[in-house]
């Protein structure tokens, strides 16, 4: 509680400081709004004066006297955050306010104040210092590298977190030059820096490209925010007020971006990344949207191959049939393609095939005739399992039917009612289920699914399966983040899919209709390499 005060203590301190100079100084009442020359006198005055009185002050903050007193508060957040900015005591607030009225000062008596300029400087110091403090590396990681001269001008996060650890080095309020003046500039910064950026840098060797689901998810990615985006997501209370923040960003994600990284992970020393389109889960049920998706989509895969991409895999929405046929539209369009296209799917049909209970005899099942549909009925037909497949089109049904072994076709059935399914305790959902259709399933039915976005479950006496999902292996390194509603470390069982793919190295494309053959060898595979079942 003491801390909530504290954190806000200095805006109270610098609105009496304002306050107080527009009581003593009535001309700063009629500041035009803006003025270039007084923008060149504060710049200088920030680096002549700001700069070095503050390393001074902080370099007197770090002895021992006033240490203890002072400045232990604002070291003792372990992780920094951009609050941690704000976070110190009232006489370094009161030090670090006159140092940051200095230029506004100087400005304002060479008579070249104004509003723009106060409005500018207070909250560009306020962001670089939030900035210093996020904990999060910003600045590409070549960029120090490529121009030198930056090392000296501007700090970054991973600086001032040195700082923070060690207490020992990197003094200096965002110029680097004046820890290099006086002996304090801590050699690693920009080493460190290259790599706390590396996994964003990096080529990867595989890539998850997914999807935006809707404007409430958007928010759940880790540069929104780290803490929201590690649990698993749901719709919070807090999220409301930034709902319409959120849909302007919508417009503009959907005018103006191109694929984009929102997190990554390492596995057996590869780096693996998730990948989304800028599009939302609403974007691919507008025609017209249909060509700027594949376009995106098709950007994507060419990114990866120039990066050297080993497997893209196609999740959710982006290996719609209807859409490119299951990533076969880009395969057949770039038939030299190095990158490996993979819908993933014959995974999530083993994890669905795998959540049947042994010594089932019969499935209901919707959505039979779609890839997942007709893949998981010509399985369970091998085995001698009868599937009800829920389907009007009689041609459709007949030409999966087909596919099947003479033998084996006697299992597959076409039903076209849901009263059909009143005595089948198992039911397979492939196609969104009103509460009315639920209602025929008898008492005790379990519902596995495949359909996007799940059912939901009005029954209060069966039982519901979630999304096919499998647990990435245990040596999977920098998971921060949580994939949609799934638990950390937890994927959606197309990405798992990939994920095996690549590390069984298959020189195949897995696109279009799911091959039955393999669902059994990706299982075992995936197993193999440590991706367990939920
Ligand atoms: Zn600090
Ligand atoms: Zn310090």
């Amino acid at each position: 509680r003491q801390g909530v005060g504290l954190r806000d203590n200095f805006l109270i301190l610098q609105i009496m400081m304002a306050a107080t100079a527009l009581y003593a100084f009535p001309s700063l009442r009629h500041l035009p709004g803006w003025n270039t020359g007084g923008l060149a006198v504060a710049a200088l005055l920030h680096v002549a004066a700001t700069e070095p009185l503050f390393y001074a002050a902080h370099r007197g903050f770090h002895g021992a006297h006033l240490f203890a007193r002072y400045h232990a508060l604002h070291h003792s957040n372990k992780v920094p955050t951009p609050f941690t900015a704000g976070f110190a005591t009232p006489l370094e607030h009161l030090v670090l306010g006159l140092l940051m009225a200095l230029p506004l000062a100087g400005a304002c008596a060479a008579g070249l104040g104004s509003v723009g300029l106060a409005f500018a400087y207070v909250l560009s110091f306020d962001f670089l210092r939030a900035m210093g403090h996020c904990n999060v590396e910003l600045f590409p990681g070549g960029l120090f590298r490529s121009l030198p001269f930056l090392r000296y001008l501007i700090y970054t996060p991973t600086y001032h977190t040195i700082h923070h650890t060690g207490k020992k080095a990197n003094f200096c309020l965002f110029m680097p030059l004046f820890d290099r003046l006086g002996g304090t500039l801590d050699p690693e910064s920009w080493e460190l820096q290259r790599k706390n950026r590396a996994g964003m840098d990096e080529a990867p060797d595989f890539v998850f490209l997914a999807h935006v689901v809707d404007v409430m998810q958007s928010m759940h990615v880790p540069f929104v925010m780290r803490t929201f985006a590690s649990t698993p997501f749901a719709v919070r209370a807090f999220l409301l007020p930034l709902w319409p923040i959120a849909l302007l960003f919508m417009f503009m994600v959907w005018a103006w971006s191109k694929t984009f990284i929102i997190s990554y992970y390492h596995l057996r020393g590869k780096l693996h990344q998730i990948w989304a389109v800028p599009r939302y889960g609403f974007h691919y049920f507008l025609p017209f949207a249909k060509d700027g998706i594949n376009d995106q989509i098709e950007l994507a895969i060419l990114r990866a191959e120039r990066m050297g991409v080993k497997v893209v895999s196609l999740a959710a929405l982006n290996k719609n049939e209807a859409l490119n046929g299951g990533g076969t539209l880009f395969v057949n369009k770039h038939p030299d393609l190095r990158v490996r296209v993979v819908h993933g799917n014959t995974l999530t049909a083993a994890v669905i095939l795998n959540e049947i209970p042994k010594g089932t005899t019969e499935v209901f099942m919707t959505g039979a005739t779609s890839k997942l549909g007709r893949a998981i009925a010509l399985y369970l037909c091998r085995k001698k399992i009868r599937v009800m497949m829920m389907t009007l089109s009689t041609e459709r049904f007949q030409k999966i039917q087909k596919e099947a072994a003479a033998e084996d076709q006697q299992y597959l059935v076409q039903v076209t009612k849901f009263q059909s399914a009143e005595q089948c305790k198992t039911w397979i959902v492939g196609k969104w289920l009103s509460p009315r259709e639920q209602r025929w399933a008898s008492p005790g039915t379990h519902f596995h699914q495949f359909v996007v976005p799940p059912i939901l479950g009005f029954r209060r006496d069966c039982t519901y399966g979630k999304l096919a999902a499998m647990r990435l292996p245990k040596d999977a390194r920098g998971l921060g983040s949580c994939e949609f509603s799934l638990e950390r470390g937890v994927v959606h069982a197309c990405h798992a899919g990939g994920v095996v793919h690549f590390l069984e190295g298959y020189a195949h494309h897995e696109v279009g209709a799911i091959d039955v053959d393999r669902i059994d060898v990706v299982w075992e595979a995936a197993l193999k390499h440590g991706i367990r079942p939920v």
